[in-house]
């Protein structure tokens, strides 16, 4: 028998809820713990630890990535007044999502996970397209009013210690509405940062694009923080590693997507990334083939599956009845973790290590051996064999044991 590998640093391990909690624990024992050596930081961030701590355990999770700079997540629950009851919660607690994003001041980026046997809805894709939504402002904080008869609308600035100045937005001659937005240069400076280190790690190019021809100050405020960023602290950066920037109008990146072959970062606003992750999310499959990760503008990174608890089979697995709950994002997300660490640490026996993690479980679902949701998307094929959530990891548990054996 070959030695464990030996993972130098600590790694912060975030537990969490329902179903994904009890993959979560299987992925570590069959896949990870027979093979790594690794010093895990472990908060768990079940909703009744969340409940007992008042939600300290979430903070002091952010904390420790900001210590040791990588983590993994497992998914939590949001809850709302369904979940406080549920659980007897003294209160519905914040999302740790948004906590965990709002203290490491950081970026979510998502990308599908290919597989040979089930092809991207648009036929052009032959590479993966990540998503790097701006997850600050516009219209997710906006105030709004209902205009319910003649008047006049205006957009108010008060300088602190200044003058208010005022511009016209509508002399409404009947009933309307109208719509308040906000972003900050700070935020949107950490975005673009965020975007230009992703792209740079990943050695992949970037497209950031906006509604600048119309949006002439706010929209194109974003163009031009994009544009001083790369020419200050980027581009030679991405001239040496061979990838480009190029900033187009949103209309323009739409179309030319369709027709690429993908492989790109896309940085989009906050609506447009909703939106648009959405799209290629389901172009390529299912939500439980879409991986993310949190990357902070002081380098720190969050590792996680884009899929929630996936509440309903959990209800269905304490009842006792059969799962088949898909484990491929869960066990992307310990891998882009772990090549992460290995990277930073210098330890490329961990990089390979998670590299092969990634060729199991792909190639385990190319051999057929599916979950529920791919056998539905997958190309037909009279090899194909719909699993339960237990026998899926121990089918790329096999592979892993196999590919590790012969070196
Ligand atoms: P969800 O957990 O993503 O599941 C929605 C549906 O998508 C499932 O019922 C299932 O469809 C399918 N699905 C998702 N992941 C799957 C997987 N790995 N394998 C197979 N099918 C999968 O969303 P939700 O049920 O709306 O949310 C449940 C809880 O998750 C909520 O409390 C929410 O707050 C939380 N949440 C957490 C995060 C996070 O921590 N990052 C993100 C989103 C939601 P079928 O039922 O048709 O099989
Ligand atoms: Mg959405």
């Amino acid at each position: 028998m070959m030695g464990k590998i030996k993972v130098k640093s600590n790694i912060v391990e975030i537990g969490g809820d329902e179903m994904t909690r009890i993959i979560w624990k299987m992925v570590k024992e069959k896949l990870l713990l027979p093979h790594l050596n690794m010093n895990l930081a472990y908060y768990d961030l079940h909703i009744a630890r969340r409940d007992e701590t008042s939600d300290r355990i979430t903070t002091d999770a952010a904390e420790a990535i900001m210590r040791y700079g990588v983590g993994v997540k497992c998914a939590t629950i949001t809850p709302n007044e369904d979940r406080v009851r549920e659980y007897g919660l003294k209160k519905p607690w914040k999302s740790p999502n948004a906590t965990i994003r709002e203290m490491l001041d950081g970026t979510v980026f998502r990308k599908p996970i290919l597989v040979k046997n089930i092809r991207p809805s648009v036929s052009a894709w032959k590479k993966p397209i990540t998503i790097g939504r701006h997850a600050y402002g516009d219209v997710y904080a906006n105030t709004e009013m209902r205009i319910t008869g003649t008047g006049k609308a205006e957009i108010v600035f008060t300088p602190d210690g200044g003058e208010p100045i005022r511009q016209m937005i509508k002399e409404f001659t009947g009933p309307g509405i109208i719509q308040g937005i906000h972003n900050t240069d700070g935020s949107i400076e950490s975005f673009a940062r965020a975007c230009f280190a992703f792209a740079c790690d990943q050695k992949i190019d970037l497209w950031f694009s906006a509604k600048d021809t119309i949006s002439k100050t706010y929209d194109a405020r974003f163009r031009d923080i994009f544009a001083a960023e790369y020419e200050k602290n980027w581009r030679a950066k991405f001239e040496e590693a061979g990838i480009s920037y190029f900033f187009t109008l949103i209309d323009d990146a739409v179309a030319r997507i369709m027709k690429s072959e993908g492989g790109m970062l896309w940085a989009l606003k906050n609506y447009d990334g909703d939106v648009m992750s959405d799209m290629i999310a389901s172009a390529c499959g299912s939500l439980s083939m879409m991986t993310s990760v949190l990357v902070s503008p002081h380098g720190y990174f969050e590792y996680e599956a884009a899929h929630g608890t996936v509440q309903k089979h959990y209800y269905r697995h304490i009842k006792g009845e059969e799962t088949s709950t898909n484990s491929m994002a869960l066990i992307f997300a310990w891998s882009g973790c772990l090549k992460k660490r290995g990277e930073l640490d210098g330890t490329p026996d961990v990089v390979t290590f998670a590299d092969k993690l990634e060729e199991a479980a792909r190639q385990t679902v190319e051999m057929g051996i599916m979950t529920g949701d791919l056998i539905l998307v997958a190309d037909k094929n009279p090899n194909n064999k719909k699993v339960d959530t237990e026998a899926f990891i121990d089918a790329v548990a096999l592979r892993l044991q196999k590919k590790l054996k012969n070196g």
